[in-house]
């Protein structure tokens, strides 16, 4: 048997539309051959989109262990370091383990939401109430250096309470962590064409609109500097993404440079009363 792999394109056509085949000959008695071909391309696509995962991660680890690992070699060597630096050198690399373990626990979110279609439980979620709890947990981590509105103009919607907190606490922290001192943010809930909307609008930094399309893709970050700075995985949109699917429900993403953002999360009506 004969395995031989071909990758076709047709002429004119971008690499992202080229097919990949497998074309086996398998021998049929003496005088006939079968010829038999698999067209690959979605598992092909499959294999790279993981190894591109694992570069990825591997590399988003080795950053912060390389700075743990500098370290720790002065603590090794007792008398390398005084009192304060020992305290310094502590504290940085008990950041970079915290940004570790915020790694980990995105991914953990992820491969949970990936492992199962739906969401192990739905209930009637009181919005008014999460957007408290949402506008208490922003006001903590701006620590006064923003001002949050909220605006409930729609009624109880049905989904997992926890899957849709974490979306939307996402989408909270998002919009402080890429707005400078003194900007706003409007958290609002409200029924649009009979559909549920859920917005956050910023006055922040904005996204130039060629990144519009790939900021959900995992590690995908228009600026990996203030990302970073303020605790970003690059995963938090991605895992806004999947709770979304989960709910069929859209993100819609409108913004402007310099002029800020709205992430919009757009539920279907039957996800809100009346419930057959
Ligand atoms: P991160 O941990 O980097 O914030 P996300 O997946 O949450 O990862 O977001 C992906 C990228 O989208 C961010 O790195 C940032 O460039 C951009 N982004 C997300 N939300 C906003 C926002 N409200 N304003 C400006 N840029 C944003």
């Amino acid at each position: 048997m004969r395995t031989v792999h071909s990758p076709f394109a047709a002429a004119g056509t971008s690499a992202a539309r080229t097919r990949v085949y497998t074309i086996r000959v398998v021998p049929l008695g003496d005088a006939n051959k079968l010829l038999v071909s698999l067209d690959v391309t979605d598992a092909r696509r499959v294999e790279s989109m993981r190894s591109t995962f694992v570069a990825n991660v591997s590399h988003e680890l080795r950053t912060p262990l390389t700075v743990v690992s500098g370290f720790l070699e002065y603590f090794i060597d007792d008398g390398a370091l005084d009192a304060e630096q020992r305290r310094q050198f502590a504290r940085r690399m008990s950041e970079q383990t915290a940004r570790m373990l915020t790694l980990v626990d995105d991914l953990l979110t992820l491969s949970r939401l990936e492992a199962e279609d739906a969401p192990a439980s739905e209930e009637a979620v009181d919005m008014a109430e999460l957007l408290l709890q949402l506008r208490a947990e922003g006001e903590s981590l701006s620590d006064g250096r923003h001002r949050l509105e909220v605006i409930c103009q729609g009624p109880a919607l049905r989904g997992n309470r926890k899957e849709l907190h974490s979306a939307f606490g996402n989408l909270v922290s998002n919009a402080i962590r890429y707005m400078p001192a003194g900007g706003e943010i409007v958290i609002e809930w409200a029924v649009r064409d009979g559909a549920g909307v859920f917005s956050v609008r910023d006055s922040g930094v904005g996204v130039a609109a060629e990144h519009l399309p790939r900021l959900t893709e995992r590690f995908y970050r228009v600026d990996r500097g203030r990302s970073r700075d303020t605790g970003g995985t690059g995963l938090g949109l991605a895992i806004v993404k999947h709770i979304l699917l989960r709910h069929q429900a859209s993100l819609s993403i409108a913004s402007e440079v310099g002029a800020g953002s709205t992430f919009s999360a757009v539920f279907p009506d039957w996800r809100l009363p009346p419930w057959k």
